[in-house]
């Protein structure tokens, strides 16, 4: 993922209000669209342009043919508020030091994330890259709204259990549970982007640690959902151990 400063023009005669809005628009069409992960707020720089920093899951992530319609919309109110174009400038690789699928075409992906991360949620099961969300076909109104909604909430049962003060039991049921809310959500996404993209797409199940998990206990452990067994010989991807083809579900022996 790359760390970008964007900056635009603004109209000399007042209508700043105006173009701030629009900008605004665009910045959060280009996340709904999944051509920017984050943006951080807009800020005035000495030379008057309006200056917002971004991170990109590729470099030419912010290119018109990745826009959606709604993009496509906000650079249109753009020029109508005399704002001039985007300028890009890349500002080098963010720390996390995610990079974009490579494989020439994914046997599978996971639908992943952590409380830290600001990558996309999809990820390639075979090289473990960012999956760029426009390059899925968009499921609500040509944008992933519903994939970002789960994205925040999975990240907020995270930072609930990594603080441990508030609501951690919650956080962590959420997280590991199959059946809980946050589960059923994922796991319908899984299927819809499964069925979008005829790529088999798996759930990943938050295993805990805990004073009675022995290496050998978890080894044991049946797959939640059906029963069956579903240890790999060999992890893949960086932790999962577990992996049930018929449910799509993979996990993690407890930490
Ligand atoms: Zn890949
Ligand atoms: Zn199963």
């Amino acid at each position: 993922m790359y760390l970008a400063q964007v900056s635009f023009n603004i109209p000399e005669k007042g209508g700043r209000k105006k173009a701030e809005q629009a900008i605004y628009t665009l910045l959060g069409a280009w996340v709904k669209s999944g051509q920017a992960n984050t943006f951080a707020d807009l800020h005035l720089t000495s030379k008057g342009r309006l200056r917002a920093w971004l991170t990109i899951p590729e470099k030419r992530s912010l290119d018109k043919r990745h826009a959606n319609k709604w993009v496509k919309k906000a650079l249109r109110e753009l020029k109508s508020q005399g704002v001039g174009k985007p300028s890009l400038v890349l500002k080098g690789r963010d720390v996390e030091g995610w990079c974009p699928c490579a494989c020439k075409k994914s046997s599978a992906f996971v639908l992943k994330t952590d409380y830290l991360s600001s990558a996309p949620p999809v990820k390639c099961l075979d090289c473990f890259g960012v999956i760029p969300l426009y390059s899925l076909p968009a499921s609500d109104h040509d944008e992933h709204y519903e994939l970002l909604i789960w994205n925040d909430d999975y990240k907020a049962c995270d930072t609930l259990q990594m603080n441990c003060r508030t609501g951690e039991r919650f956080g962590i049921a959420q997280m590991s549970d199959h059946e809980s809310s946050l589960a059923r959500r994922g796991r319908e996404l899984c299927r819809e982007i499964e069925e979008r993209t005829g790529t088999p797409t798996y759930y990943y199940l938050y295993r805990a640690s805990g004073t009675r998990r022995t290496h050998d206990n978890e080894s044991k452990r049946p797959c939640p959902s059906c029963g069956g067994a579903w240890l790999l010989d060999e992890p893949i991807a960086p932790i999962f151990d577990f992996q049930c083809k018929a449910c799509r579900l993979v996990s993690n022996i407890a930490f």
